[in-house]
């Protein structure tokens, strides 16, 4: 088949390696020029997982990582200290790991897809991987992201681990995540956009360097609030139909997970993608993250009740648990009751 995709981040050069290792001929259209391209993101994620994805493309992840993280420490409310034992959560390149996915496939930078222009009959498909952005696939209603912004910083001295701040009523948090050779990413998403965290880790660490500043918004509302996931011949993947765990606006892993469900899909097809299959498989892959996107709505208005709606804790504990190593992390219920009445 003729597959155009919209996006080359995780999703979009995930998909272009895999669709075109299996015959499809594959074009990808990014909107940023080829030197300006960089993985907006902080680098934090599964090894567990990112190995099983890279050893799908033929790549070792190995070769990725850049720090493997033991501990990480949280700051919460009222001078309470968190420490979550890490199973695996790293931090890699993913800036090198999407331009190695990409080796052989054609990629034409600084082309933005719009509805308006783009040849959609050109193509058998068209997949969406514009990821916050959406651009091929119709807005939704109940669309809910939160401002970000991190700093790509070199220089570092005396924090060697993973560190976030968590703030009251989980309104957002400040994030450290170490690279490698004194690098790392410092930045904040939050609600009302204080970014508490920033300045205080810049004034503790005055020999830090800014390499780069960026920024964009991350999506935290499920996939299950941000259909239609399709539209024509348009087939939506990873963080544009809202594959992003909500608590976290953690969107690699599940940006990739769905990639999966889509070539698994396209792989039964016969010559015909099956939209509603594909729905389906969606929306039962990320049901609890609507669970997890209720608490945090709930947490952040201040109408969160640890007795009123013990059953979505539950829910979202339960699941976490199942799902221990693709998080990368140790998850303990105790220790979430602690985070969520901290906080
Ligand atoms: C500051 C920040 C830090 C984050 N940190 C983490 C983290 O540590 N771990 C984690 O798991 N997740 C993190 N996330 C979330 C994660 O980065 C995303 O959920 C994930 O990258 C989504 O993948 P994607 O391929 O769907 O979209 P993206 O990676 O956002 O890729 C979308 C691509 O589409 C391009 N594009 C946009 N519009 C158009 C258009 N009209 N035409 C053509 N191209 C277009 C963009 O330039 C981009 O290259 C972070 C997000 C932010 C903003």
């Amino acid at each position: 088949m003729k597959i155009a995709i919209a996006g080359a981040g995780v999703a979009g050069s995930y998909l272009g390696c895999l669709l075109q290792k299996r015959g499809h001929k594959i074009e990808i259209f990014e909107s940023s020029k080829k030197e300006n391209h960089w993985a907006v993101c902080a680098w934090g994620a599964s090894r567990h997982m990112l190995s099983k994805f890279s050893k799908e493309a033929g790549l070792n992840f190995d070769d990725y990582i850049f720090h493997v993280g033991k501990i990480l420490r949280m700051a919460l409310p009222n001078n309470i200290q968190e420490y979550l034992d890490l199973k695996g959560l790293v931090t890699y390149d993913k800036h090198k790991w999407e331009h190695d996915l990409l080796e052989g496939v054609k990629v034409t930078y600084g082309i933005k897809c719009i509805p308006e222009t783009f040849p959609f009959n050109e193509y058998d498909y068209v997949i969406d991987c514009t990821g916050l952005h959406r651009t091929l696939l119709p807005k939704s209603k109940h669309d809910f992201i939160i401002p970000a912004y991190e700093y790509f910083v070199e220089n570092i001295q005396g924090i060697e681990e993973f560190y976030v701040i968590g703030y009251k009523g989980a309104r957002g948090y400040f994030w450290y995540f170490p690279l490698e050779n004194g690098k790392g990413y410092v930045g904040a998403g939050d609600i009302d956009k204080k970014y508490y965290g920033i300045e205080e880790f810049f004034k503790l660490h005055p020999e830090a360097r800014i390499v780069k500043k960026i920024g964009r918004p991350i999506r935290l509302a499920p996939p299950k609030r941000m259909e239609p996931f399709n539209c024509g011949n348009v087939i939506g993947a990873g963080e544009s139909i809202g594959c992003v765990f909500p608590m976290l606006g953690e969107g690699i892993i599940p940006s990739l997970l769905c990639c999966d469900i889509l070539l698994e899909i396209l792989d039964k097809s016969n010559g015909k993608f099956d939209f509603k299959q594909y729905r389906k498989k969606v929306l039962q892959k990320f049901e609890y993250y609507d669970d997890v996107y209720r608490i945090v709505r709930l947490k952040m208005d201040g109408r969160l009740s640890t007795i009123k709606h013990i059953h979505l804790l539950m829910n979202m504990y339960r699941n976490m648990k199942k799902e221990e190593e693709r998080f990368g992390f140790e998850v303990s219920f105790q220790k979430m009751t602690r985070l969520v009445n901290a906080l």
